[in-house]
């Protein structure tokens, strides 16, 4: 056992939230380490976590390949471009995507050097006292006091009993971002975000690809208008979705490359089954606090495992915070970027919040699905009284001349005051667009602010622009 360390930040977890606390309290002056277990492909140490090994931005890089392979076979022939018979070479385009992954994760290492962020590698157990055991990678331990410990340990997949991941036929995301060829068939369980993003990969490098989702409603989070938009061009796309279908067995047979699954599942038209080559479990991710917290931490987690804390990510013991996908609200890696942000701010003493009510949402299928702000749905249930414009990109002249006219803007506004309250957008880039109402709500704008804004021509920001001025029946491109 080495002797003890002492830091002013100590961080468990080197994902979005926890990088973003230990740069940032670094920047502050503050004396800090961070802490990371994981490993990559190669099985050395890779900093970033989910988001940047297994996630954000992996999910990017094929969502990418496949999208040009899938242009290039449905779409190039409209421009005049001809490319006799395709093929995807999948070794090739995982490679890439591995690259682009070490990469960023090399890159979060050398921002800790260039911060002078003490990088430990090992498993970290927080003990009272704000002590951080780390049992390191080469067996050794160190022992890290600081005045603060930040908690960012993250989230990891779901489990359903009656489909144990095997990393090879029955996957989480980690499987089904490495798979050696293209499955002829890909069953999802779960048509949430990632799988439809990773749904779509596959299809578009055609496997056939099955959903099956329990609830009765597409994607109930989005605006009812949105998620019905998008489910009409997935399934033009050929994506299969099942939806309020209770999957209650996965049995493995065969062997080597001829393993197949054979789901039994329930729905409106009773018992069925479906076999598949590959099986992708999407069903949601849970906190990844098992055995992070020794006896007598004081750090009290939830029925889920989720670490409870106040609206500052304070967890109610003296100088212990916690952040990201271990913590309440959405688990996405902006929110735990700025959470990281706001922790390590209040702990040098200045302000630092986050604003829940304008954190974007995108789902990076094509059409990309993105958000801000509340639904029509949950306005209408909380008795807000709203006025609203939609405005379709097939009346958007960019939209039109890269030949993605499909999808639409929704904007929301309080119908006294104007002020906006959602934006609800699917289509081409939406996940760019989607900021001008994040911008908006951030600074108390209003559907007229938006429509008095001068959009350049022709951009698909113009969606944004009609669909605010058809909040007050004024706009030009379409009936009012
Ligand atoms: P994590 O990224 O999970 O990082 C936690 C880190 O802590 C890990 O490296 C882990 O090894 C380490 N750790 C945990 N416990 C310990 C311990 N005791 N000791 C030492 N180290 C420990 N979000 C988006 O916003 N946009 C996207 O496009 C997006 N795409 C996604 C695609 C997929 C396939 C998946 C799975 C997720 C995606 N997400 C996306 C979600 C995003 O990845 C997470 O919200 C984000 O990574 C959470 O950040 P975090 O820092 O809280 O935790
Ligand atoms: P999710 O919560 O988005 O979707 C899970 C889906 O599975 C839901 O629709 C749910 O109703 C369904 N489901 C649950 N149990 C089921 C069962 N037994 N049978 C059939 N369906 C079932 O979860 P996810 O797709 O696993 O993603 C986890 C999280 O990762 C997301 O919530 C998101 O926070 C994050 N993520 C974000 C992005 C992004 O921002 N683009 C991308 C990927 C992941």
């Amino acid at each position: 056992m080495s002797e003890q360390q002492q830091f002013d930040v100590v961080v468990i977890g080197a994902g979005p939230a926890g990088y973003h606390a230990a740069i940032r309290a670094a920047q502050l002056g503050l004396k800090t380490a961070c802490i990371d277990a994981a490993l990559g492909k190669d099985g050395k140490p890779a900093l970033g976590g989910t988001c940047l090994r297994v996630g954000c931005i992996p999910s990017k890089a094929l969502l990418d390949s496949s999208r040009q392979f899938h242009n290039l076979t449905h779409l190039f022939g409209d421009h005049g471009i001809a490319a006799k018979d395709p093929t995807i070479d999948v070794p090739t385009m995982i490679g890439r995507k591995d690259k682009i992954v070490k990469q960023f994760t090399g890159g979060i290492a050398a921002l800790f050097k260039a911060n002078k962020v003490a990088a430990f590698y090992g498993f970290g157990v927080l003990h009272p006292g704000n002590v951080v055991k780390v049992r390191q990678h080469d067996g050794t331990e160190v022992e890290l006091k600081g005045t603060n410990v930040v908690i960012a340990a993250g989230s990891d997949s779901i489990e359903l009993p009656f489909a144990k991941f095997d990393g090879d036929t029955i996957v989480d995301n980690v499987g089904a971002l490495d798979f050696e060829s293209v499955p002829k068939r890909l069953g999802v369980i779960g048509a949430g975000v990632i799988g439809l993003e990773l749904g779509s990969v596959w299809k578009r490098l055609g496997a056939e690809v099955t959903v099956l989702e329990a609830l009765p409603d597409f994607l109930a989070a989005a605006d009812a208008d949105i998620a019905k938009a998008a489910l009409k061009e997935f399934k033009k796309q050929g994506l299969d979705i099942k939806l309020g279908a209770k999957v209650s067995k996965a049995e493995v047979a065969g062997t080597g490359t001829s393993k197949t699954v054979t789901l039994t599942y329930a729905d409106g038209a009773g018992e069925q089954t479906l076999v598949v080559d590959k099986l992708l479990v999407a069903v949601g991710r849970r906190a990844a606090t098992k055995n992070l917290l020794a006896d007598g931490s004081g750090v009290r987690v939830d029925a889920r495992g989720m670490i409870e804390v106040d609206e500052h990510c304070h967890t109610g013991v003296d100088g212990v915070w916690a952040v990201g996908d271990c913590v309440r609200g959405p688990m996405l890696a902006h929110k735990g970027f700025e959470e990281g942000i706001a922790v390590a701010e209040l702990i040098a003493g200045l302000p630092g919040h986050v604003n829940f009510d304008t954190i974007p949402w995108v789902i990076y299928t094509e059409p990309e699905i993105a958000w801000v702000g509340k639904t029509e749905q949950q306005l209408k249930a909380e008795g807000v009284p709203v006025k609203i414009g939609t405005f379709p990109f097939a009346a958007v002249g960019r939209a039109v001349a890269m030949g993605e006219p499909a999808g639409m803007v929704k904007i929301i506004a309080h119908a006294e005051t104007d002020r906006l309250l959602g934006m609800h957008l699917v289509g081409v880039n939406v996940s760019e667009l989607v900021h001008e109402g994040v911008l908006t709500m951030e600074f108390s704008g209003s559907a007229d602010d938006l429509a008095r804004i001068c959009h350049a021509h022709p951009t698909l920001s113009e969606a944004i622009h009609d669909a605010a001025m058809a909040v007050h029946k004024r706009a030009i491109h379409k009936a009012n």
